[in-house]
């Protein structure tokens, strides 16, 4: 049985974050590691990062995993950007440690004006001026699959595998799959059928031994749309079918699996986390 995750807003404190997810019967938690639309960010105090430990250990909660603030862009062509961005990436990477997780989530970028293969590389090069720079960072930085609209990277899983294969560290890199993503840039997996052929699909590019985590989120928009909008578990364009293949398949009995859904209540004032993990626990 995989570990069933959400993300939760650090608002009221890291600890926080944990609690509000093992209250609602969650295993795992995922957090920005500070605020995800500004460059600045404040640093993380000791008694801080002690509380987030604490509450990982008293829940007994599963691996948590950190999601890096969308500014950032390993891949623009932009020198200023970049250069802000790796200065950002590195500090996450730091943060995480601060925190004691070991995995980092991350979208690999956009392309903007520059070919999709010069961006890829650029990506791979970002990783290694960040990586030699914190030899003793023990983080996984996990690529995430994404929608693929426009010049944004990640949408085939041969992308993905293009900028490991650029990396001289790729023992610091694994993927994290969103089903919503995956979906939307043209990946269907409502049949076993196409299920299979999916995953064979992510074997043959990247190898299933990166695949480290998963994002569950339906999909608000059509398959093959390109358009990101996340939709609750079984309402969307996805289905239960598919994520009963999900959750059921031993390959990903021991990883981590967030939901990224919205958080707005039901009608009736029920959470919407807790009506999710309840949908995903009647799939198994
Ligand atoms: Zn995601
Ligand atoms: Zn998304």
């Amino acid at each position: 049985m995989p570990y069933f995750g959400v993300h939760q807003s650090i608002a009221a404190g890291f600890d926080a974050a944990v609690y509000d997810a093992a209250n609602m019967g969650y295993d795992c938690v995922q957090i920005f590691s500070g605020n995800s639309n500004r460059w600045a960010n404040k640093p993380i105090a000791a008694p801080e990062a002690q509380k987030f430990k604490d509450a990982l250990e008293k829940t007994g909660q599963f691996t948590p995993l950190i999601h890096d603030t969308y500014l950032i862009n390993l891949a623009s062509p932009d020198p200023e950007l970049l250069e802000k961005s790796i200065a950002r990436f590195a500090d996450e990477l730091k943060r995480a440690q601060i925190l004691g997780v070991p995995q980092l989530v991350m979208h690999p970028g956009a392309a903007k004006d520059d070919s999709r293969e010069v961006a890829l590389d650029r990506v791979a090069k970002s990783f290694d001026q960040i990586f030699a720079s914190l030899p003793d960072n023990t983080t996984k930085v996990l690529i995430e699959t994404t929608a693929g609209q426009g010049s944004y990277l990640g949408g085939t899983f041969e992308e993905i595998a293009a900028i490991i294969a650029a990396s001289d560290h790729k023992d610091r890199l694994g993927v994290c799959l969103d089903t919503c993503h995956v979906f939307v840039a043209g990946y269907d997996f409502r049949t076993k059928d196409l299920y299979d052929a999916m995953f064979d699909n992510f074997d043959r590019a990247i190898g299933l031994d990166r695949l480290d985590a998963f994002h569950l989120n339906d999909a608000m928009k059509a398959f093959g749309s390109h358009v990101d909008r996340h939709e609750h578990i079984g309402k969307g364009e996805i289905g239960l079918d598919a994520f009963a293949l999900l959750v059921n398949d031993p390959r990903f009995a021991d990883k981590p699996m967030y939901l990224e859904t919205p958080k707005k209540e039901t009608e009736d004032g029920e959470s919407w986390d807790v009506l999710n993990l309840k949908a995903l626990k009647a799939l198994l």
